[in-house]
């Protein structure tokens, strides 16, 4: 269970396949494996989604053929996510097929953690180094205002589960939303901090189904800083050891804890971005805000009518890549949200 400081400097690699207009190396793969969720977070889903036919969704076995591909391309690490990826049966297999890919070093997974206390041993056994769990708030009433389902118990017994299953790091994910969740701030940061659980806040991006994100909704990673601080005592900076590492890492100043902050909108690092995306419906995007999308389910299935299926696959990546956008936009006059919202990208 490597752990980003100590594994991930290595990958970024001047020169690599996947390198883009503008020089950036693509290295990291987010693969979603379902659009279906067992919550309904407001800032994701519609509150009645509408799920795509599950024979339109890639199998793993098509999953592992194009993360052979792509790592033969310079990928070196997968994170599953979706919709809620523990939805979809047997992910443990799914994992277990990745991690043997030459050239993969690196599995994790994004979860809301309702089904971990279930499943966390098989994804452990199954060798998948890095788990993320999304939770906003530790009180029932505001989980419930934000996600529309109940589930604070069973996230909370989830996280319980993958600690006792060994996984070294642990890390949670927490949106940020003006209005919403300042109060959340320091319970979180209290309890990860008792836990052992690495904490991220992630600003609120626009990309929920139901278009209420708004510029004055975003609380930014500095306003959480800045409550955390005045609550808790200073944050320490602390470096990544890699460049293409959007977050930027703070502890506290007797050394313990961790607490980072992902700040698309008000700081974006476009720039460094070294990921690409595989939806569940087998489609290929170069950028969350990907306006575009390439077709690989298509090519897997046979619809290119070529005999050589993993040179069109790479062809697809290729071409993805080299039309990436220099920067997402948010915030420019010219910005277009994307047709299709965080659940059936893949966060
Ligand atoms: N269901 C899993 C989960 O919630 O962790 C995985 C998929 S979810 C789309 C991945 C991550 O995206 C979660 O941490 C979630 O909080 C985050 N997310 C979803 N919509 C977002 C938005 N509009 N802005 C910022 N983060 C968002
Ligand atoms: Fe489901 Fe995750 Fe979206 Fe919430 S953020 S609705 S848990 S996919």
């Amino acid at each position: 269970m490597s752990d980003e400081a100590g594994g991930r400097a290595t990958r970024w690699q001047p020169g690599g396949r996947l390198t883009d207009g503008f020089g950036r190396v693509h290295t990291d793969l987010r693969v979603s494996v379902t659009d279906r969720c067992n919550l309904r977070c407001t800032y994701c889903m519609p509150i009645d989604a509408v799920f795509k036919p599950r024979e339109e969704l890639l199998t793993y076995e098509e999953i592992a053929r194009v993360v052979r591909v792509a790592a033969g391309l310079g990928i070196r690490s997968v994170r599953l996510t979706g919709g809620e990826p523990l939805m979809r049966a047997r992910l443990d297999e799914l994992v277990r097929q990745l991690v043997a890919v030459p050239g993969i070093e690196d599995v994790a997974v994004t979860t809301n953690g309702l089904l971990l206390a279930e499943q966390s041993e098989a994804l452990a056994r199954a060798g998948l180094h890095r788990l993320n769990v999304s939770l906003d708030s530790l009180r029932e009433d505001v989980f419930e205002a934000i996600a529309r389902r109940r589930g604070l118990d069973r996230v909370l017994a989830g996280l319980a589960a993958a600690k006792a299953a060994g996984f070294a790091t642990i890390r949670i994910n927490a949106v940020s939303i003006r209005g919403l969740t300042e109060g959340e701030i320091v319970p979180l940061a209290e309890f990860c901090r008792r836990e052992g659980f690495q904490l991220r806040f992630i600003e609120f991006m626009p990309l929920d189904a139901e278009a209420c994100w708004a510029d004055e909704r975003v609380l930014t990673g500095r306003d959480v800083r800045a409550i955390l601080e005045r609550e808790l005592g200073p944050l320490v900076r602390v470096a990544s050891g890699d460049p293409g590492q959007p977050a930027v890492d703070f502890t506290w100043a007797d050394g313990t804890g961790r607490v980072g902050f992902i700040d698309p909108v008000s700081t974006p690092f476009c720039d460094r971005c070294d990921r690409l995306r595989l939806t569940a419906d087998g489609q290929f995007r170069n950028c969350l805000f990907s306006t575009t999308e390439w077709d690989v389910r298509q090519v897997l299935r046979g619809g290119d009518e070529t005999d050589d299926v993993d040179g069109a696959i790479a062809a697809l990546l290729d071409d993805c890549v080299r039309t990436k956008r220099a920067a997402h936009g948010i915030g420019a006059a010219d910005f277009e949200r994307p047709a299709r919202a965080m659940y059936q990208i893949g966060g």
